[in-house]
């Protein structure tokens, strides 16, 4: 390939759960041809995406089945499963490599850490220079030790390039040559609407899991709305098996004495149809964010946000002019925070005018175009 013709980019991803990195491809994918990338996507196992990522302009899906679910470190706890794991990482690597061979593969872009392992070593089988996009923090905090003992020197050495989806992400990849932060993608289908005089529904909008810290949110909003009329709408579900923490959110908020004024709506294809019958977001995660699209998307659509003053949020919200940012885990700070937003109109009609154009560079469209200008760096100049 050259520079300047079209290239035939290879996505991976060991799975099809609607998280965050999973959506932030499929937002990008119809915005490739336009950038000159013809995309393939190649999915580690079946799930509730399959046939959005089939759906999608443009994209071809690639099928291989019954690969990673067991690929990486899947029973990593003895040394058997170590092997185990090992050999059917390199097994699926073997014939991914086949895959990208057939398809003549310019580049391969890992869309998540499992599948940065077996492409990795399949992308160097084929002889394909690999884009490692990597959409965590490689942070003990919520990633498995065994898992980032297997990332970190492979995240190093074998990619051509890594692009980081915050700075706060880059700050965790090994040292290492061409580590390019591009935030976003982030988009809505929200039409921006102005606030409400007065602001009566605050959402949260992450999948349900204990680091999200929903629980937060709900403990904040009892104290900072005694016996209102303000009501709390909570989107998501589990994706990932924490069902328990699912449950007791139910049970919290029962506890609370709340369970009349909140809402759980479970997951929401769309969550942009939603915020139009939003006030306020608030995002309240335990630990640093490493990008967190709901913050953006949320920014897009127009409506104030409340988000940690760490990770992601922090690198695109201006507190008070684009969100209010709160210190991490801090209760009170985030009582203070919902009355302040409840009380001041003109704050949430200020926030709501200024983080749509914010966010408007985080597009997928710009986005595209920017993968596409990292892919062309990696070829030869001829
Ligand atoms: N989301 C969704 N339906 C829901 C709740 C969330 O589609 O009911 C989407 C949300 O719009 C966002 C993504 O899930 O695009 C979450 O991405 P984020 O980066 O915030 O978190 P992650 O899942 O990557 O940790």
């Amino acid at each position: 390939p050259d520079r300047a013709g079209p290239l035939r980019v290879v996505y991976l991803d060991h799975c099809a759960e609607p998280a965050g990195g999973e959506l932030a491809l499929l937002d990008v994918l119809p915005h490739l041809p336009a950038h000159g990338v013809i995309p393939y996507v190649v999915l580690g196992r079946e799930g509730p995406l399959l046939e959005r990522f089939s759906d999608a302009a443009a994209t071809r899906v690639l099928r291989l089945p019954d690969a990673a679910a067991k690929v990486g470190v899947s029973g990593a706890g003895t040394r058997g499963g170590r092997a185990a794991a090992g050999a059917a990482t390199l097994a699926y690597a073997v014939r991914l490599a086949a895959l990208l061979r057939s398809v003549k593969a310019d580049v391969v872009h890992a869309n998540s850490l499992k599948a940065g392992v077996y492409g990795s070593v399949a992308a160097r089988l084929a002889g394909v220079p690999l884009v490692w996009h990597v959409h965590d923090r490689l942070s003990e905090e919520y990633i498995q030790p065994s898992m980032l003992q297997i990332v970190r020197p492979l995240v190093r050495r074998l990619p051509a390039a890594v692009i980081a989806n915050s700075n706060a992400t880059a700050a965790t990849v090994p040292p290492r040559e061409r580590v390019e932060v591009v935030h976003g993608p982030v988009t809505t289908t929200a039409a921006p609407t102005p606030p409400a005089p007065v602001a009566t529904t605050y959402a949260t909008l992450s999948r349900l899991s204990p680091w999200k810290g929903q629980d937060r949110f709900l403990s904040a909003f009892a104290r900072a709305f005694p016996g209102g009329r303000e009501r709390a709408l909570v989107l998501g579900a589990a994706l990932f098996g924490e069902d328990d923490y699912a449950a007791a959110l139910h049970d919290l908020v029962a506890e609370l004495g709340i369970a009349d004024r909140v809402a759980f709506a479970g997951h929401v294809d769309d969550v942009g149809r939603v915020l139009g019958s939003v006030d306020v977001v608030v995002h309240t995660p335990t630990i640093a964010e490493p990008f967190g699209r709901v913050v953006g998307e949320a920014m897009a659509a127009g409506i104030p946000v409340i988000a940690p003053a760490a990770g992601g949020p922090l690198e695109i919200i201006e507190d008070g002019r684009t969100g209010l940012l709160v210190p991490m885990n801090d209760e009170d700070a985030l009582v203070e925070a919902l009355r302040k937003i409840a009380g001041d109109g003109a704050l949430r009609r200020r926030l709501a005018a200024s983080a749509p154009a914010a966010v408007a560079p985080l597009a997928p469209a710009p986005v595209a175009g920017r993968y596409a200008e990292i892919y062309r760096a990696l070829l030869p100049d001829s």
